[in-house]
């Protein structure tokens, strides 16, 4: 039997060819299904009347039953005018107003007839007034049966072309209507009713018609769960093949040198939090298996150390391993940091950036071929076609939101088999959106900081109060301390934003005689960037003027001011990378955040959750719920891409789990996806991945 769901929408009564070329150019809708698919954004109350007289201008929605005394036309200009109709329910009176298309207004409704009228009422000259309503005639509408109302969004262009939700919600009732026999389910039974899901039958005709408001949230439920279910199933399918597929290079013991580093070179003993990663680690490469290690960990907790002895444990067991940064002061940075980690024990470590050219650049590639080199640290150099490793077997790459999944890939084919990879992160990823989005990854969490660091306190300063921020730097300098000032460069307004970075060097230069200046920013030459780094990192300067090309990685531990110039401008998660550039000695640090004193609510909002709290997590956490699901797509360059219709991973995080508990025991029954008692599931799977570009794209 052909499924009905995938009947051609221009089957539907209502749908002709140019509404089909709209609904599928628009909206993505063929086929039946897709239009169930395509669910209310909100809902309305139409179970309840109201008489005019209850009205005033700050209710939401109302509907009132009456009927049209008569139409008053004024004229409002050349080819423009304003349509009243007078409406009444025979104790007050209401006017429907119309600034467009009047004249079918006219045509259409008659005067002394019992209408049903719909809108938002409002007052004006004292008098109640309700702009384009919707009418429908009484006759035809039966309260009883109308209940919650759907409303669809629609496009720029499908209002022009005369499309309106209420002409969606014919679409989707004459379809649910004419859809007799039950839709298929596509959730078996074991899973339905042990989690007392409604089936998808129900669930799809109440998405659009519910009853009860406790019918919309049990349909809401269900078909969110089916959502992310799938998407864990595939996602888990996914790293359980590849699994299969790739064995691990073991690294079976841990060494000379691993031990020389521990118990000679290292200053410090771990944190809980850094030896728990470890053990981590090490049972992934122990045992077979491929590591895909995502490691995330705030700003200063101590991910470096971890990477470092992870490769420790590779070159004891004679394989290579590379580290990737972002940028080129970062490799340089990591060199610094590993160099002097390693002293004295005999590692071969290189570098190789854009700027390493001719001899030295052969150098190192040959190195690399003939393993004599260790580690190799890099930006994005490293991946280029021309470097080959005679044994690579564990990949570190650095502040992952910088590098995409295909970047990743091209690094596993250096060799024989995929290299370990270890993925560190200090943006912290919401534990539902990183099961979401990278949930082929295993997900390792450094939740301490290493003990005697003092939380930085965080203030919020208007940009009228300059005087006594300066008083405050200097304060700071004079006892020693260096400071970050940081100016937003945004690509849309480069040009703007540069010079004001430019006069505000000047401006700070001639504030501060006493003092030193560096000044960094991505347009300067890379020689001359580093020149300028090196002078602060060395405290030849004390104030470091930027951009937020320090945000990662960069570590001045005797910098302890982070002042953020215009941070109305920046993200949560990019006030909080740039406050982890302080706080990284002994001393006090602050964080001062200057902004206009014109603040939007929601960007309040933000500076509010700087100031009270240090925790990443908890910032990722508002920073996803602030700026909603529809920023989700800023995250697809990660390769994970999906397409929620209904879901919200900001919010249903404990549907994300439930559905992940589920697929997960799935894959362990049935990890081949061969048994007939989950055949529905794979036929779905298969299906989704078939109709979906996104999730095909993954594999
Ligand atoms: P991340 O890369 O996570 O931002 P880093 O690895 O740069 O953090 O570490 C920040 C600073 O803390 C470095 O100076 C590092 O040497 C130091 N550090 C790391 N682990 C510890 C520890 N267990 N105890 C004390 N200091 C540590
Ligand atoms: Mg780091």
């Amino acid at each position: 039997m052909l499924d009905i769901l995938e009947q051609d929408i221009q089957f539907l009564s209502g749908v002709g060819p140019s509404r089909k070329k709209i609904l599928n150019e628009e909206l993505g809708i063929n086929t039946f299904g897709d239009l169930l698919e395509y669910y209310p954004y909100k809902y309305v109350d139409r179970s309840k009347l109201y008489s005019i007289s209850e009205l005033s201008g700050d209710m939401p929605f109302v509907q009132i039953h009456g009927k049209i005394l008569s139409f008053e036309t004024f004229d409002m200009g050349p080819r423009k005018q304003r349509l009243i109709a007078h409406f009444s329910d025979g104790n007050g009176i209401a006017e429907l107003v119309w600034f467009q298309g009047c004249k079918y207004i006219t045509k259409h409704y008659k005067i002394n007839t019992d209408y049903i009228v719909f809108g938002k009422p409002s007052v004006f000259n004292g008098r109640i007034n309700i702009a384009h309503p919707d009418i429908d005639l009484a006759s035809e509408l039966q309260l009883n049966d109308m209940g919650m109302q759907p409303y669809y969004s629609l496009t720029e262009k499908m209002k022009k072309h005369g499309f309106t939700s209420r002409s969606i919600e014919k679409l989707t009732k004459s379809l649910i209507t004419k859809i007799s026999q039950s839709i298929d389910e596509t959730i078996p039974p074991f899973i339905t009713e042990r989690l007392h899901l409604v089936s998808r039958d129900k669930a799809l005709r109440d998405i659009h018609y519910p009853k009860t408001s406790h019918d919309l949230q049990r349909a809401r439920l269900r078909l969110k769960f089916e959502e992310l279910f799938y998407v864990q199933l595939n996602i888990l399918r996914y790293a359980s093949d590849h699994r299969r597929k790739y064995k691990g290079y073991v690294f079976e013991h841990v060494g000379d040198k691993f031990n020389q580093f521990y118990h000679d070179n290292l200053p410090f003993s771990l944190t809980g939090a850094q030896k728990r990663v470890m053990h981590e680690i090490r049972a992934d490469v122990g045992s077979r298996k491929q590591m895909n290690r995502l490691l995330q960990g705030d700003v200063g907790s101590g991910k470096t150390l971890v990477a470092l002895m992870s490769m420790l444990i590779a070159i004891d067991n004679n394989y290579q391993t590379c580290i990737m940064a972002p940028t080129e002061i970062l490799a340089e940075q990591h060199l610094d940091t590993i160099k002097s980690f390693l002293d004295g024990i005999d590692v071969h470590v290189e570098l190789l950036s854009g700027i390493i050219k001719g001899k030295k650049r052969n150098a190192v590639l040959q190195g690399l071929i003939d393993g004599s080199i260790d580690i190799l640290i890099g930006t994005h150099a490293v991946i280029e076609d021309s470097v080959q490793f005679k044994h690579l077997g564990l990949v570190v790459v650095d502040e992952q939101h910088r590098f995409g999944v295909a970047q990743r890939a091209k690094l596993w084919n250096k060799s024989l088999n995929p290299p370990h990879v270890l993925v560190m992160t200090a943006t912290p990823i919401p534990r539902t959106l990183a099961m979401t989005l990278y949930g082929d990854l295993d997900v390792s969490v450094i939740d301490e900081l290493p003990p005697g660091r003092k939380p930085i306190e965080t203030r919020h300063v208007f940009d009228n109060q300059m005087t006594s921020l300066y008083n405050g730097i200097r304060k700071q300098i004079n006892e020693g301390r260096q400071v970050y000032i940081v100016f937003p460069l945004i690509k849309e307004s480069e040009k703007s934003d540069l010079k004001n970075l430019e006069d505000g060097f000047e401006a700070l230069k001639e504030i501060f005689p006493e003092f030193h200046l560096s000044k960094v920013h991505g347009k300067m030459k890379s020689k001359e960037k580093e020149l300028e780094m090196q002078n602060f990192v060395k405290g030849n300067t004390q104030i470091l003027v930027a951009t937020t090309v320090i945000e990662v990685g960069v570590n001045v531990p005797n910098a302890s001011v982070m002042i953020v110039i215009n941070a109305e401008r920046f993200g949560l998660s990019q006030l909080h990378q740039l406050r982890g550039r302080v706080g990284r000695g002994a001393d006090q640090s602050f964080c001062i955040l200057v902004t206009s004193y014109k603040l939007s609510s929601e960007t309040r909002k933000r500076i509010d959750i700087m100031c009270d709290t240090n925790d990443g997590f908890e910032i990722a956490e508002a920073d996803l719920k602030l700026r909603g699901p529809g920023d989700l797509e800023g995250t697809q360059q990660s390769g994970m891409a999906f397409d929620l219709k209904i879901a919200d991973i900001a919010h249903d995080g404990q549907i994300v789990q439930l559905a992940r508990n589920e697929a997960q025991t799935i894959i362990e029954n049935d990890p081949l996806c061969q048994s007939d008692t989950y055949k529905m599931l794979w036929n779905r799977l298969a299906k989704l991945r078939k109709n979906n570009i996104n999730w095909s794209a993954i594999s």
